[in-house]
């Protein structure tokens, strides 16, 4: 049987619903303005989520999605980072991965395999097969950045990188406190950081890394990126690619918390979420509500049942028992009505992001959550939670402020009274206003780089145009 010709571009996502929404809206540009079909190869530890087949079920006919069959963690301790749980993930499907590219190469005529951050195991799969290995990174081009410098700075510090006395510097970026790095960094001697080591390395065996952000964005860490560095695999900057109109829309009741929207005056509401995978402890949990109500905005809070274990709780499965939300503190549904909505687990947030009445959001950070913020001009609360998103919340708050900061106090919580100035001061504040206006200039900025001949677009067309020739 004659293979097919058109281009075929295979996509191995890591878990992580912050990794398979950028890579699904990359896979829809190429399949969309450069007619290139997609297969997703995904590897998991369990069945997949709601969230992930609501999203790939939604998809054209020319993206093509397939389920690994599960890895096993019976052998992994229970506090395995999430770092090294995703990393096993893509390790254990190496032989599921090599089975499905076997079948597929005698169907299509596939001319890439891209992984996404910390997916380069599949690189050696990939290499069997031929395929030139590509990394779509889902994050900041700080952190990716930092992740080309990280195997040098592992050698030159053999301290924790929180202890440095001065700030770490990475060229065009502005010199960060070692304590606002990324978690798997924080603690050298756990895995997840011998897992991201190992990845950092092997990043250098790419053919090339897309990453989602754009020059007005992160002109300084961009601009070193871009440079030719020898051995180094050239970086396009592609973004900002966020999910679009989410076409699980279109069948279904428009959601109830949009209709609530619908009903409130324009720019009014405070929208709360913590991504994915965010969860808060209990005691915060009372602080953040406590806050939202002294601050007497409306917000719209999708809320999660509390989590003592961790921060990102929730990652590996977002959608958790449906919530009464009996772990709120008494009588807040009551005492909030009419100002504040609540609503359980998971959202259709770029359509709240979108939403005329949306004029601010308190975030965790999440890339994603940014992106989709900064399209569509809604200025922030950065309440970072884990992963990379202190280094977010930095750059947000101090590099473009486009944020205020929730400041955490010495028990390690935001208190009631910090949360209810921080909302007043977006919300109502003069430094709300400025914020506004910067997050407008870079709205306009995004919908720049995106057009016929914006950078964005460019770039893209030049990582294809090594694809098909
Ligand atoms: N998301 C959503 N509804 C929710 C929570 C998250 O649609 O209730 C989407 C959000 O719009 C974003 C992604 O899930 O596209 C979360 O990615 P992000 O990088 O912000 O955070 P992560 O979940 O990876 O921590």
């Amino acid at each position: 049987e004659q293979p097919q010709r058109t281009p075929h571009i295979v996509i191995v996502p890591t878990p992580g619903m912050g990794h398979l929404i950028p890579l699904i809206e990359f896979a829809k540009r190429l399949v969309h303005h450069h007619h290139f079909t997609v297969t997703f190869i995904v590897p998991t530890d369990g069945p997949p989520s709601k969230a992930q087949t609501s999203v790939l079920d939604s998809l054209p006919k020319t993206i093509s999605s397939l389920f690994l069959p599960p890895v096993n963690f019976d052998d992994l301790p229970d506090d395995a980072k999430i770092e090294t749980r995703i990393s096993l993930t893509v390790v254990r499907s190496l032989p599921s991965l090599r089975d499905a590219l076997k079948t597929l190469v005698s169907t299509t005529r596939p001319v890439a395999l891209v992984a996404d951050l910390f997916g380069t195991d599949a690189f050696d799969v990939a290499k069997e097969f031929k395929l030139p290995p590509y990394i779509f990174f889902p994050s900041t081009a700080t952190t990716l950045n930092l992740f080309f410098h990280l195997p040098e700075l592992d050698q030159r510090y053999s301290c924790e990188y929180r202890d440095l006395q001065e700030p770490v510097e990475l060229p065009g970026c502005l010199p960060i406190p070692g304590r606002e790095l990324l978690d798997p960094v924080q603690d050298k001697k756990n895995e997840a950081y011998k897992w991201l080591l190992h990845h950092t390395k092997r990043y250098l065996l790419a053919e090339g890394v897309m990453v989602n952000s754009f020059m007005d964005l992160e002109p300084g860490p961009l601009k070193a990126l871009r440079q030719d560095i020898p051995g180094r695999p050239p970086v396009y900057p592609v973004g900002p690619l966020i999910r679009t109109s989410s076409s699980d829309a279109g069948a279904a009741e428009r959601p109830h918390c949009l209709k609530w929207l619908d009903d409130q005056p324009s720019g009014s509401v405070l929208f709360v979420s913590f991504g994915s995978g965010g969860t808060l402890s209990h005691e915060q949990l009372t602080e953040l509500a406590l806050g939202l109500e002294m601050s007497e905005q409306r917000f719209l809070w999708v809320v999660r049942s509390p989590s003592q274990k961790a921060a990102n709780a929730t990652y590996f499965s977002v959608h958790g028992l449906s919530d009464p939300f009996d772990f709120l503190p008494k009588g807040f549904l009551e005492r909030t009505k009419g100002l504040g909505l609540v609503v359980s687990s998971w959202a259709p947030q770029t359509e709240i992001l979108s939403h005329g009445s949306t004029g601010g959001f308190l975030t965790h950070c999440g890339w994603n959550s940014t992106l989709e913020s900064v399209v569509y001009g809604v200025p922030l609360i950065a309440w970072p939670l884990y992963a990379e998103q202190k280094m977010n919340a930095f750059m947000l708050s101090e590099d473009l402020k486009v944020s205020l900061r929730a400041k955490v106090n010495e028990d390690g919580l935001v208190g009631r009274a910090e949360i209810a100035t921080v909302v007043k001061g977006l919300m109502e504040g003069e430094e709300g206003k400025r914020i506004r206006s910067r997050m407008k200039d870079l709205k306009d900025a995004a919908a720049r780089v995106l057009s016929e001949d914006g950078s964005s677009t460019k770039a893209l067309f030049e990582v294809v145009n090594r694809w098909i020739n």
